[in-house]
């Protein structure tokens, strides 16, 4: 197939993607075109001469072939970020599969509207004495306005702008003016834009470990030789992992390039931040979800003009269009996070690395319970390891204790707390310590069933039983039906139908009943809808305004809590048992990650796992916090197995209006790929099946998984399908690709 055409956009930006143009390309250019270069092409009706990109290649004309234009040169000036950002798309869109344009979509920033509405705060930066000195002087002058103004931050150091401007009827340029007498100043609501202003003292390194200087250097030293890779840095928390980060970021900074560092939205927290602020100052900005799209487009923009040195963010500050990258850093590189799950599926550990080799950057990882596929790699010799082994901040490791719950049963105790836990909770009640009790599931309270036959409520678009709630609601969480709990069973009319709970809530519960004078805190999904609900629990928690902190994954995450003793993990095999071949690897993760919030101030820690197998490696090799034997274990699985990362997985999801529809379909594609097969050759088709959620919103889902040894197969078997979806022209049916899924559909 040769491709002899191209698709050109004059505008590259996101809101033009949709509209590119297909010209010829030349003889003489055919070696030199792909996308991401810059080009000169007649346009319009004059035949006009514009620059613009190309951003795909195409095999044949979509236009009367004699009428096409052709591509005229090729633009030498220097490459763009635009350049390199198309050749990321194209990348994104030959490796995950997706259209161009949506993956051109994924890596270019939103344009912001230019009349947008900003929440401003105004705070007062003088005292009350000052202010009412100035208030007597304005009405001498019969400055009225700022009068008004002076008399509102009198009692008040901080007011929202619109106040002001709305209520009080005061223009900009007299709130300017103020800003500019240095009375008030006016700043962007949220404190994450640019919380620098506030912060007037810097801070300068720490003195480094002899370890710490070390990989700093190392990586440096690679970065200078011109030789630059991947590394992982593999520390328990608190081991000075950020601080490494810190030191080639400066070094980095430097030289003049510039960083981009991705942490996990959930882990992104004011105390995390602040070191980079008092590190690095105003060249440092932040991206999150809280940031409107025309916060989001600034930020880029400065990046651009060379204003920043420093992104913070979660996977998407990956598309920062910095003028000289020097290095990208990935915490807490093993979260699911890092993978999209939209459309093109991509992975920011892989991605980045594809980005770092465009842009001639380094990447740096780092975890205290690093991916299989990091650790895998780091094993194989591509990306460098280095380890860290101590906690700088004393504190020792916990002890541990492993609790059967099969043993519990038999000695009768039906309570959702071993003795071992329940004896331990209440010494820390007693002794004025705090206590974390962590359910790892994504989980929300139970589903509701009928206890003479067996009936399970369930949401009527989805495949999924329905949650129960405490206000007696029944709720779908996937796609947020709600129904009154009925009086009696819809199926056998008998009433008893109850909730099954064993969720956070339950757990709360049972906290109150067996522990009445405890003050409790309960944080999960419900609980924290917004990103402020989720840092004030926190908060509430660190100041020891609650004794008990019951929760899901969230909050093993982030914050610090030196007052905590004791981690409770109440079911430890809620997420082992989880059908898919990431549980072993997910359950030791959250587990040790769970145990390690116990004991990190000065007193020492203790954790109880609470467990049906207590034999299982996972559980056995995080309650001795070792993570290379449960990795040692775990790879001889995924080698078996023929699991990612020893092999590469591609999932086909299919979502269809019709089930008999998505069945064929996928059926069909399983002999596709089956005639198309090389004799001999070692591709595992499993499928095709439900998934196991195999209906969500009406529409019917069927997965088909293809494994393989090489990746570049799997990708040609995605092109091969998706070369014949088009041709298909398909209704009512989507088709999805993921390639080593980081869960099973
Ligand atoms: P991690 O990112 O691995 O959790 P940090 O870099 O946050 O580790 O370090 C943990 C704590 O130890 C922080 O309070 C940090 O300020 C401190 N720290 C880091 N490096 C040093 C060092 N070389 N000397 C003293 N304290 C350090
Ligand atoms: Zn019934
Ligand atoms: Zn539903």
């Amino acid at each position: 197939m040769s491709e002899n055409y191209a698709d050109v956009i004059i505008d590259i930006s996101h809101e033009k993607v949709d509209r590119p143009f297909r010209y010829r390309i030349p003889d003489k250019l055919i070696e030199k075109i792909t996308p991401g270069v810059r080009v000169h092409v007649p346009f319009g009706k004059g035949n006009k001469d514009m620059t613009g990109y190309v951003v795909d290649l195409a095999d044949k004309a979509d236009y009367p072939a004699e009428k096409i234009k052709e591509i005229a040169d090729i633009d030498e000036k220097a490459a763009t970020v635009e350049s390199d950002l198309i050749k990321t798309a194209y990348w994104m869109k030959s490796h995950y599969g997706s259209t161009m344009i949506t993956a051109l979509k994924t890596v270019l920033p939103v344009k912001h509207k230019l009349k947008q509405l900003q929440k401003k705060k105004i705070t007062r930066c003088c005292d009350s004495e000052e202010i009412e000195k100035l208030i007597a002087e304005c009405i001498k002058k019969h400055q009225t306005a700022k009068a008004r103004v002076l008399n509102a931050l009198l009692n008040e150091e901080v007011l929202p702008y619109s106040l002001l401007s709305e209520k009080l009827n005061v223009s900009a340029a007299t709130l300017n003016s103020l800003e500019k007498q240095g009375i008030i100043s006016i700043e962007a609501e949220s404190y994450f834009r640019n919380p620098v202003k506030r912060i007037t003292e810097r801070e300068a390194a720490k003195p480094l470990s002899e370890r710490q200087r070390f990989i700093i250097e190392d990586v440096i030293k690679d970065y200078r030789a011109g030789n630059v890779g991947t590394y992982l840095v593999h520390g328990i928390t608190g081991s000075g992992k950020t601080e490494v980060y810190l030191g080639i970021i400066e070094q980095m900074i430097a030289m003049g390039r510039q960083a981009i560092v991705l942490i996990p939205e959930i882990a992104l927290t004011y105390q995390t931040l602040l070191r980079f602020y008092k590190r690095f100052g105003d060249r440092v900005s932040v991206m999150n979800s809280t940031l409107s799209m025309g916060e989001k487009f600034d930020q880029m923009e400065r990046a651009r003009r060379g204003e920043l040195d420093v992104i913070i963010g979660p996977r998407s500050a990956l598309f920062t269009p910095f003028p000289q990258l020097g290095v990208i850093i990935i915490d807490e590189e093993h979260e699911n996070s890092y993978k999209s799950e939209s459309m093109p599926k991509y992975h920011a550990r892989e991605t980045a690395i594809q980005i770092a080799s465009v842009k001639s950057a380094s990447v740096v990882l780092g975890s205290a319970t690093p991916s299989m596929e990091a650790y895998y790699r780091a094993d194989k010799g591509e990306y460098k390891l280095y380890q860290l082994n101590e906690r700088l901040t004393g504190g020792q490791l916990p002890k541990v204790y492993t609790i059967d719950l099969r043993e519990e049963l038999k000695s009768g105790n039906r309570s959702i707390f071993s003795r071992k836990l329940k004896s331990l909770i209440e010494m820390r009640l007693r002794d004025g310590e705090q206590s974390i009790l962590f359910l790892n599931r994504r989980g929300y309270a139970g589903f509701v069933s009928c206890r003479a036959c067996g009936f399970v409520m369930k949401c009527p678009h989805c495949d999924v039983s329905l949650s129960e709630h405490r206000n007696g609601k029944l709720v779908c969480h996937y796609c947020g039906y709600e129904e009154i709990r009925p009086p009696k069973c819809p199926s056998c009319g008998s009433k008893y139908l109850l909730g099954f709970k064993a969720g956070t809530e339950q757990i709360e519960e049972s906290v109150h009943k067996e522990f009445p004078d405890a003050r409790v805190l309960r944080m999960d999904a419900d609980s924290t809808k917004t990103k402020e609900s989720y840092e004030k629990i926190l908060s509430a928690f660190a100041d020891g305004k609650a004794d008990i902190l019951v929760g899901t994954q969230m909050i093993v995450k982030g914050h610090d809590f030196p007052n905590v003793t004791l981690v409770g993990i109440l079911a430890a095999d809620l997420s082992l048992n989880q059908n898919d071949y990431r549980a072993g690897e997910r359950t030791f993760q959250l587990l040790t990650q769970a145990a390690g919030r116990a004991g990190r101030g000065s007193k020492p820690g203790e954790v109880v796992i609470q467990t049906y197998q207590p034999e299982h490696y996972s559980i056995v090799h995080a309650a001795n916090q070792d993570y290379e034997g449960f990795y040692a274990e775990e790879i001889v699985y995924r080698e078996l197995l023929q699991y990612p990362p020893a092999a590469h997985m591609l999932a086909i999801l299919a979502v269809a209006k019709e089930e008999e529809q998505g069945r064929n379909v996928m059926e069909h594609f399983a002999s596709l790929i089956k005639e198309r097969l090389d004799l001999g050759e070692a591709l595992y088709v499993i499928g095709p099946t439900q998934a196991a959620v195999s209906k969500i919103n009406d529409l019917y889902r069927h997965v088909l998984y293809l494994k393989h040894s090489d990746y570049e197969r799997l990708v040609r078997i995605k092109d091969m399908l998706e070369a014949y979806i088009k041709e298909q022209d398909y209704k009512n049916i989507s088709i999805q690709f993921d390639f080593d899924p980081m869960n099973t559909y």
